[in-house]
This record gives C-alpha cells, structure tokens and sequence, in this order.
C-alpha cells in the first residue's frame, strides 16, 4: 500500500502548496484518488511527481468543500473510466460566515456540471460505510456522539446564516492491514474523534497503524483540544501525520502530548507499508 499526498497546505521543496488536499492510494493493483485540491498545486505537483491521472480507478471526494473538489472537473475529463464516490449533500450549495460576510465554499460549478454529466453506472453515493476495492472502505456520513466535537467551523446552508450545516457528506477512508489500519480523513468536520469510534464500531478492530489526514481543528475550543488529545493517546495508534486544516497548535500539540510519532503532513509525503 502505497499513499502520496499530491496537494496539502505544507509542501516539499520544489512542490506547490495551497489551502487543500489530495492524496492518491496505491494498493491492491488499484488507484484511487481521495480528494482533488483546490487551486493549481494539484496539476502542478501530480506533473512534478510523474503521476498519470488517465487511469485512476476510483475518485473520492471527502466532502463537498471547494479545496478538495477544485480540480474534480479536469481529472473526470483525464481519467474517463474512473467511478466517482460521494455523498449526495456533497454537491449543496453552503457558506462560511464570518464577520457576518458569506463565503460561498461549495463546490465549483466546472465540478458540478461534471458530476451531472456523468454517467449514472459511474457514480456511487455514498450513504452508509462502502467498501471501495480489497481491504479499502469509506464510512460513509459518521454519527455524531461527542459532546466536545462540531463541525468546526460557521458553516451554513444560506448566506443569511439561519440553517447550520452539519456537512454531513464528510466522510473518512479506511484500509484493512495485517499490521492495523490506515485511517485517512479528509477534512474530518464529523470530528477525528467520532470518525474513530465509528471506525472501530464497524470494523472491530482497535489498531491504527497510521492516521492521517486533515483533522480541522485550528478553530477548535480548548475544551476540544483537551479532550482530542486526551482521546487519541489512548488509542493504539502508531503513527499521526495531521495534515491540510489541522492546524498549527493543535498540530504542535499531538507532537509533544501524544505518546507516538507525529509527523506533519505535506504535498509529496509518501506513506508506504505492508505488500500490494
Ligand atoms: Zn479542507
Ligand atoms: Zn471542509
């Protein structure tokens, strides 16, 4: 199993970063493509790492959110036999509201009209934990149990603020291997917390070889942070990378509270483990 991180915030030398993620997964003889950037770095670093988007297997988008579907449209027209995993709230129009100005943060319409032109027998909603390909699941919306945790952001439906949006089309990815699981999570608004009992609940199973991802905790409360913390350094998890919207404090934090090895995340960081 073989992860690339293609866009991230943070980047190596002599590749782009921007506000967004992506990351392709190598496994099993199959390709799949978890999220697609927002802006240029993902063109930019998929040619400066060789990677030949014709013939990726599977796209998943993580959630609707336009810095991981902002290069949907290009790949769709690049790799013309790919099936698309997504939940259907994924395509809402929604805000972020801050200083009581809206921010739209769906979609772009270019990614849309693409969806919508696809054809049905290669698209996939994702309502419930689907399984992908060998050993390769997504949770599908992830039920909120914390106290502690939100969506972590003001997220709406309108631009006048009055409905709240859950973003219930977040979801995480999983990979079964011998040594435990591969958690990925894209921007992880249902909470890292959640999404890992959720995992857990359906799997059974306890060990997390590597969990990586956009965790979305920069606006999280100390209250939050606290018990993040304190949750994640109970569990058997041997390797953190928090990516994209984790964070830079809560990011320092895994690395000097958690008992295991933290490693931010950035574009051109390659996780490999295990045979296949
Ligand atoms: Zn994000
Ligand atoms: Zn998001």
């Amino acid at each position: 199993m073989k992860l690339t991180i293609l866009t991230d915030n943070h980047a190596a030398p002599g590749l782009a970063c921007e506000h967004g993620f992506a990351v392709l997964i190598e496994t099993g003889g199959k390709r799949i493509l978890f999220d697609t950037g927002q802006l240029g770095a993902f063109d930019a670093n998929c040619r400066a790492l060789g990677i030949d988007l014709s013939d990726i297997d599977i796209i998943v988008l993580s959630h609707g959110h336009y810095d991981h579907t902002g290069n949907l449209a290009d790949v769709l027209r690049i790799a013309n036999r790919t099936t698309l995993y997504l939940h259907p709230s994924a395509l809402v129009e929604r805000y972020s509201i801050r200083n009581d100005k809206p921010k739209p943060i769906d979609m772009p319409e270019a990614a849309k009209r693409a969806i919508d032109e696809l054809p049905k027998e290669r698209i996939v909603w994702v309502t419930e934990p689907t399984r992908l390909t060998d050993g390769v699941f997504l949770t599908g919306p992830v039920p909120r149990q914390t106290t502690f945790e939100d969506a972590g952001g003001p997220f709406f439906f309108d631009p006048d603020g009055k409905t709240p949006d859950p973003i219930e089309d977040d979801l995480s990815l999983w990979i079964e291997q011998p040594e435990g699981l591969t958690v990925l999570a894209g921007c992880c608004h249902s909470g890292i917390v959640n999404t890992l009992d959720y995992i857990e609940n359906i799997t059974g199973q306890k060990r997390i070889a590597t969990l990586i991802g956009g965790m979305h905790l920069s606006a999280a409360s100390p209250e939050r942070l606290d018990r993040t913390i304190e949750s994640l350094a109970t569990r058997n998890i041997s390797r953190l990378i928090p990516c994209h919207c984790t964070g830079q404090i809560a990011a320092e934090r895994f690395r000097e509270e958690l008992p295991y090895p933290v490693e931010a995340g950035y574009a051109g960081m390659v996780v490999e483990s295990g045979k296949g």
